[in-house]
């Protein structure tokens, strides 16, 4: 199930197109029971779902930019090309971040509350994301990131992005037990949860609609909530 938005009330991505994914049975349902985040793995999809990651790759505004994160192993990610969505691999761990970029894929990490960076591990630079350090109402989102250029959308990226972790889950991540999804409370999870009952059930077709609807030169940050599962 697809949830589209042409222009996005959220404060961290600003006014840009965005996509929520989830399940038609579970809103967890299209992420990967792996997650260390996902705090109801056993509601997860084991699998990719091919047809809709295809449609993910290839949905990109004319002109414009696009790119998401995935929690499924970095095998299954398609590696950036011009034209299409900048995939990145969500990474539980630094070493599985610079595995992934060894591989030619762009990588992010959660990190615990607190940490201070950036830092370089294993040869890779590690920086966190420029909105999490910028001043409370600068007024600083994705839609402004890399002047235009999104940190998160440039193909060619060897640096790791590194979400450090804030909010009711923060306490969970990086720790033993599974959870602190960040879209497992507030707007983003009411969001999400309307996607399961509300949203598009072809979500590759309405993906590749939705894309190629927005005005040209356009941002579009897939999945502020959800991944490429096949749902159940
Ligand atoms: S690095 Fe930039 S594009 Fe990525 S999440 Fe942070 S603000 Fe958005």
């Amino acid at each position: 199930m697809l949830k589209t938005i042409r222009q996005s009330a959220n404060k961290k991505t600003g006014p840009i197109a965005v996509t929520y994914r989830a399940g038609a049975h579970h809103t967890f349902g299209s992420c990967p029971p792996t997650c260390a985040l996902n705090p109801q793995g056993a509601h997860g999809a084991a699998l990719v779902d091919t047809e809709y990651l295809a449609a993910l790759y290839d949905a990109v505004p004319p002109n414009g930019q696009a790119w998401t994160y995935s929690h499924f192993a970095f095998q299954n990610l398609p590696r950036p090309a011009p034209g299409k969505t900048t995939i990145n691999y969500s990474a539980d761990t630094m070493a599985q971040a610079v595995a992934a970029v060894r591989t030619g894929r762009p990588a992010v990490v959660a990190a615990p509350s607190g940490t201070v960076w950036p830092y370089v591990f294993e040869g890779v630079q590690f920086v966190q994301c420029p909105e999490q350090l910028s001043p409370p109402g600068s007024g600083f989102t994705c839609a402004s990131c890399g002047n235009g250029r999104p940190l998160c959308a440039r193909a060619g990226r060897e640096y790791v992005i590194v979400f450090v972790a804030h909010g009711t889950g923060a306490a969970k991540v990086a720790a033993d037990d599974p959870g602190g999804c960040y879209a497992a409370q507030g707007h983003a999870a009411i969001a999400w949860h309307a996607t399961r009952t509300k949203g598009a059930p072809d979500d590759a077709a309405a993906l590749a609609a939705f894309a190629r609807s927005l005005p040209a030169g356009s941002l579009l940050r897939h999945h502020v909530a959800g991944d490429i599962g096949l749902a159940a």
